[in-house]
């Protein structure tokens, strides 16, 4: 039997216990009877019956259904889940951190106002930012305050106009997400042939109605904007500031900073780039940097008390154990790991863009053999599926939205060459398996608890309750 095929519920059998309560004199049936009779149930609750063991292996077992950092390599580019080193977990867990108070006398907060400051200082030093602040909750938390800042430094000269906001094609989804969100009009710019923001496109959108460009650099098919120092120029020039989504931050760490390509306004994904656990939505912590004329206006409002302070004291633990020196080599090994996936793979999968990339790049599905026909191959669904039977994470898939099979890979800095050779290794056996039998990639996952569910139905009518 497997653990997981049965409900607790229905594991239960009368009379079974895995835990008994200490007889409590407060809990006699006098006490029972003074309660009055509304509050006292009706019918009996509905709590299964099991021994200790049966409830350690069914959760254990429900654990392990599902996929982490911890159990196997997560390739999920542009969602950096990079492993979280545990001493982060043993920091965010001390009792100092995890019994304080937003609303306690100030005088016996200083010793977090200082990790505030100092993580302002670090954050600060790796972007070329002035300032940030702490408060957003997540990367598009982040893009809305940035948005906000934005609006606010114009409406305070009096420039009412700059209603638009320029969003490259490759954007994430959140950028214009979040402008829609802050009541500015969305104006797509093209990306050229060669995957980067055409910069002759760009000069035409750039008038006084415009507030600023959304821009991700490296963007979202892991490619450095080379034209960004006259992207900048230009914006500049027009009126416009230039927000920076730095939710991928990793390949740059101490390498280039945004604040020195021209930027204004920039987020971060504390819970990406600084490796704090995140997935299936949280727990996230998106800090928002400005420049220095910007500051006056950091001081909008997005969310209660300090943010979300766990999430930023990991990603303090993770920037003072690396320190200055070996920060840099984090986005170094996250480049070199995506490129040697990329040139070791490059023989079996379609590469549209032949580019050294930074942290990420981005297949358009399986490369076809001579006499095939591209479009009648296994799709990029079918390859994440069959991953799934060798152990491995999917990779992002049919994102970015540029290419029809987009599979978008991306290894980070904290994997050996081991596991990245047995990754490729895997890959091209899936790729082997796509041109001789690709029913066995149709019909995958092979091995798994659920193999291809209806995804949207699961999304919008989730079933989360026993019946
Ligand atoms: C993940 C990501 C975001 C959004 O971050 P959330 O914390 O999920 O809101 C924005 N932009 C890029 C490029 C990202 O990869």
């Amino acid at each position: 039997m497997k653990y997981y095929d049965k409900l607790i519920l229905e594991l239960s059998k009368p009379g079974r216990t895995g835990y008994s309560l200490r007889q409590n004199d407060s809990c006699t049936t006098d006490a029972l009877a003074s309660l009055p009779e509304w509050g006292k149930r009706k019918t009996d609750v509905c709590l299964p019956e099991v021994s200790e063991v049966d409830v350690v292996r069914h959760y254990t077992n429900l654990s392990q259904m599902n996929f982490g950092v911890d159990t196997g390599f997560y390739p999920l580019g542009s969602c950096t889940m990079k492993y979280n080193p545990k001493i982060n977990e043993e920091i965010a867990a001390m009792p100092e951190f995890q019994s304080i108070h937003p609303l306690q006398d100030k005088n016996t907060l200083e010793g977090i106002r200082a990790i505030f400051d100092e993580m302002d200082h670090a954050l600060a030093a790796i972007t070329g930012m002035s300032h940030f602040t702490f408060l957003p909750c997540a990367g598009a938390h982040g893009e809305l305050t940035g948005l906000m800042i934005m609006r606010s430094y114009h409406m305070s000269r009096g420039d009412l106009k700059r209603t638009k906001v320029i969003v490259p094609d490759s954007a994430h989804g959140t950028n214009p997400a979040s402008a829609a969100v802050c009541g500015l009009e969305i104006v797509e710019v093209k990306s050229g042939e060669n995957g980067l923001v055409d910069v002759e496109s760009l000069r035409p959108l750039l008038d006084d109605t415009v507030a600023g460009i959304m821009m991700t650099n490296p963007n979202t098919l892991g490619l450095f904007e080379r034209e960004i120092k006259q992207i900048a120029e230009l914006v500049h020039e027009a009126g416009g500031l230039l927000y920076y989504d730095g939710a991928n931050m990793n390949p740059l760490l101490g390498v280039v900073r945004p604040g020195d390509m021209g930027f204004d306004i920039m987020h971060l994904n504390l819970h990406k780039t600084f490796s704090t656990p995140h997935g299936g939505g949280g727990p996230g912590s998106g800090p928002v940097g400005v420049c220095e004329k910007l500051v006056p206006f950091l001081g909008v409002r997005v969310s209660g008390y300090n943010g979300n302070f766990p999430v930023i004291l990991r990603a303090y633990t993770y920037i003072l154990m690396l320190g200055r020196q070996h920060i840099k080599q984090a986005g170094r090994l996250a480049t070199l790991n995506a490129n040697y996936i990329k040139e070791s793979l490059r023989d079996a999968y379609k590469l549209p863009i032949d580019s050294v990339c930074k942290h990420e790049f981005v297949f358009d599905g399986l490369k076809e053999r001579e006499g095939e026909n591209h479009d009648e191959l296994p799709t990029t669904l079918d390859v994440a599926k069959r991953l799934l039977d060798y152990g491995f994470h999917a990779p992002t898939i049919y994102f970015p939205l540029l290419f029809h099979q987009s599979l978008m890979i991306e290894p980070t800095e904290t994997e050996s060459l081991e596991t990245l050779d047995d990754f490729i290794r895997v890959m091209h056996l899936i790729a082997d398996e796509a041109h001789t039998q690709p029913e066995l990639l149709r019909t995958a996952p092979h091995n798994c608890p659920i193999s291809r569910p209806d995804e949207t139905t699961a999304a919008r009518n989730p079933k989360l309750r026993y019946e």
